[in-house]
């Protein structure tokens, strides 16, 4: 089956009165074990086939699977979107995979959530990298415009500043194609990487990935939720906190986040929304030996 013709691939939670709605784009293998995390060797790996295979490590190729998906919050007030996936039409110089795509899937599955585009009041970014600000625009006569018309578009502004440099120096298309053109519409907004919407959505400063990155947290009812961001990779790094995957730009710091980001919320039992954790992705983490191990919430 072609991903055009593909069902909704949507999943929809609660956490008190939020409704948390998961728009997945892709669904696929990535990469292997080791060509994510170095120390990922096949002795290393070997005591957690069993739970690995095959959904969240591929049987025949050998790759991990990796979503990439927008968690939708619906909140009493407003509807919010964390991250935005790959997007169409996009350059990618050094990341062909993901290029020039020509495939209406996330936008078919927003829909079917019941989200018009016109419908979202906020666009949060977890960081500004490829494969999670693509459906920030979309190509309207040749020209990038903002795809929510009426949002207001959250940049950390640590990342903005990143991003802005990696485009001056020629190394990354994304912030002429995904943030320019918000910014321009006069839709974006620099927010600190501490920033409180409200009592139901703030950022949590989770740097490292890259240096401005911001995990998403929800609260309703006393209850915690987050939307981790690129700071976790795969529920592998729960038992092995100190793999650090290899586009993580200052490893150490990122190392540091996550440790600390584990410990934090296993201890508030707090309902995790993965990025990047296999379908279906929400769960929590559970304190296991000197680490962790993820419980996926039943789909
Ligand atoms: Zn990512």
């Amino acid at each position: 089956m072609s991903a055009t013709d593909a069902p909704p691939l949507i999943h929809r939670q609660t956490l008190g009165k939020l409704e948390i709605t998961r728009i997945v784009e892709v669904d696929e293998p990535f990469l292997t074990p080791q060509q994510m995390f170095a120390e990922a060797t096949p002795a290393a790996l070997a005591p957690h086939l069993e739970w690995l295979l095959p959904k969240a490590l591929c049987p025949t190729t050998g790759k991990l699977i990796l979503p990439v998906q927008t968690y939708v919050i619906r909140t009493p007030h407003h509807v919010a979107l964390v991250d935005t996936c790959i997007g169409n039409h996009k350059a990618f110089a050094g990341f062909k995979r993901w290029a020039n795509r020509e495939d209406d899937t996330w936008l078919r599955r927003l829909a079917a959530a019941g989200i018009s585009p016109e419908q979202v009041d906020y666009v949060f970014c977890t960081h500004l990298h490829l494969d999670h600000c693509g459906w920030h625009t979309r190509l309207e006569n040749g020209r990038w415009v903002p795809t929510f018309p009426n949002a207001q578009y959250l940049f950390a502004a640590e990342e903005f500043a990143y991003a802005e440099g990696r485009a001056r120096s020629g190394e990354d298309p994304v912030f002429a194609q995904n943030v320019l053109p918000v910014i321009a519409a006069g839709r974006g907004v620099l927010v600190a990487q501490d920033f409180v919407l409200d009592d139901t959505l703030w950022l949590e400063s989770t740097p490292g990935h890259t240096p401005g990155h911001v995990s998403v947290h929800l609260q309703s009812q006393g209850l915690q939720g987050v939307v981790t961001g690129d700071l976790i990779h795969s529920p592998l790094q729960c038992h092995h906190p100190e793999w650090n995957f290899i586009y993580d730009d200052n490893p150490a710091l990122a190392c540091r986040t996550r440790r600390a980001f584990l410990e934090r919320h296993a201890d508030a039992n707090t309902l995790v929304l993965a990025s990047h954790f296999p379908s279906p992705s929400i769960g929590h983490f559970v304190r296991r030996d000197q680490a962790f191990e993820y419980r996926y919430l039943a789909p």
